[in-house]
């Protein structure tokens, strides 16, 4: 049987950049990455819109942690250790700035996620990584001497000193397959960062507007969240809605995706602010229609729509409205309620929520608490953060502290 050091399984992000560390730590051992598919970082090419949001701009470990609604605990340590500074830094020193765009993801500054495919391969072949394709791990057991016994797709044995599983989300539970063969439990696996399918028609035939600031809450879940919102064809995206997505991705799933959702479109002004620009309306615009006339900084076309979801009359001047149209009409621009029937996949950027469980590895070297050797890196674990960079940053932060662990590990 054909023998390895180290093997890392799983040619993505997490992978990868484990495979590089390792290999540049330690030079002269021999780090050789398996990947299932015809492909190296497939999902680094498709991502951030094929631009690559390689991280965010938050060099503060605790601020950092509080933007994964998995794992941020478990990865407060890990930061201290190497978080954004260090990966900008890392693509710097090879090649490749970084540029910060005003919501603070960074990117690279050709904005294509090709880029740091290049960089990535360059830096690993450099660093002598084997690198297979269309090899995969498929099964794998520990060998009583020590080190693991692997059998490939193709049907070859290999055996080897160490392990990184680094094979990606579970997206089903099957996909962690390997982990439990190996002792360890999985956290299910549900989907994260996904949008909002609604029914209503009038909500449907606004798709294309959005608001820049609004706050939506799951009234049942006690969550909240303030940001922009976008009318899709299917309901509602946005960073506000993946956010909330993402805090309550177990919780939603339980539900099937059917639940209330609650929109305060001016989330900035309280209820008496908005009933003083209502008065002002009607006193500097008596014969104009109320439909025609929306509030600052609602876009039209919703204004019309939320007038006429509050049974205010389209023909209604400001003069004639009601004092109870009136009162309707605040409750549904600071609390439209809509019914959620479903998600969509967003398709920027998705992650899976769940995975191995975080307690059963040592995050100073991302070892199996329960099998030695064995290490694990980037989406297989039970982490998962908010859109914006923060999922490959848990990829390339897992993925240093499993390289240079290895690296010592086989060093000593
Ligand atoms: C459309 C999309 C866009 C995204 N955009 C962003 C973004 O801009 N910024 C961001 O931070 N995050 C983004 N993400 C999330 C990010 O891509 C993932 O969190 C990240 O890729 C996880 O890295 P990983 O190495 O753990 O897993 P992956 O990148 O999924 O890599 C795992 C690899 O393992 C291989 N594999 C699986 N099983 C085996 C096996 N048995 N043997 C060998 N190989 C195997 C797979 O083929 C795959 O290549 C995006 C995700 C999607 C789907």
């Amino acid at each position: 049987m054909n023998q390895r050091p180290i093997v890392v399984a799983g040619g993505g992000a997490a992978g990868f950049f484990a495979a590089i560390v390792c290999a540049e730590a330690s030079p002269g051992t021999k780090v050789t990455v398996l990947e299932r598919s015809s492909q190296f970082l497939s999902k680094v090419r498709i991502s951030g819109g094929g631009r690559c949001n390689v991280t965010h701009a938050c060099y503060e470990g605790r601020e950092l942690s509080s933007h994964y609604p998995r794992g941020g605990a478990a990865l407060l340590g890990p930061f201290r250790v190497f978080q954004p500074q260090d990966t900008i830094a890392w693509f710097e020193a090879r090649g490749v700035e970084l540029k910060t765009e005003a919501d603070g993801r960074m990117f690279p500054v050709s904005d294509s996620s090709q880029t740091i495919i290049s960089c990535l391969v360059r830096a690993a072949q450099a660093a002598g990584v084997e690198l297979f394709t269309n090899r995969g791990l498929e099964a794998v057991a520990r060998r009583g001497e020590g080190g693991f016994s692997l059998t490939l797709t193709d049907g070859e044995a290999l055996g080897c000193q160490r392990l990184m599983l680094a094979t990606g989300g579970c997206r089903a539970a099957a996909a962690g397959g390997l982990a439990v063969s190996l002792g360890h439990t999985l956290e299910p696996p549900v989907p994260s960062l996904f949008t909002f399918h609604i029914a209503a028609p009038w909500l449907r035939e606004l798709a294309g507007v959005s608001v820049e600031s609004a706050e939506v809450s799951l009234p049942g879940f006690g969550l909240r969240e303030r940001g922009a919102v976008l009318v899709t064809h299917t309901g509602l995206s946005g960073p506000a809605i993946l956010r909330l997505s993402a805090w309550g991705a177990r919780m939603l799933h339980g539900v099937d995706y059917r639940f209330l959702l609650r929109v305060n479109w001016l989330p900035h002004l309280g209820r008496e602010a908005i009933s003083a620009q209502l008065e002002s309306r009607r006193a500097a615009q008596p014969a104009r229609l109320v439909v025609n006339t929306p509030v600052p900084s609602l876009p039209a076309r919703l204004w019309e729509r939320l007038v006429l979801a509050a049974g205010v009359p389209r023909e209604t001047r400001w003069a004639g409205l009601s004092r109870s149209g009136r009162h309707q009409l605040i409750e549904q621009v600071i609390g439209t309620e809509l019914g959620v029937v479903g998600r969509s996949l967003n398709q920027e950027e998705f992650v899976t929520c769940g995975g191995v469980r975080l307690s059963e590895v040592n995050f100073k070297t991302m070892e199996s608490r329960v099998c030695p050797g064995l290490y694990f890196g980037g989406e297989l674990l039970d982490i998962d953060g908010l859109t914006g960079g923060y999922n490959f940053q848990a990829a390339w932060t897992t993925g240093w502290i499993a390289g240079r662990a290895m690296a010592g590990e086989v060093r000593s």
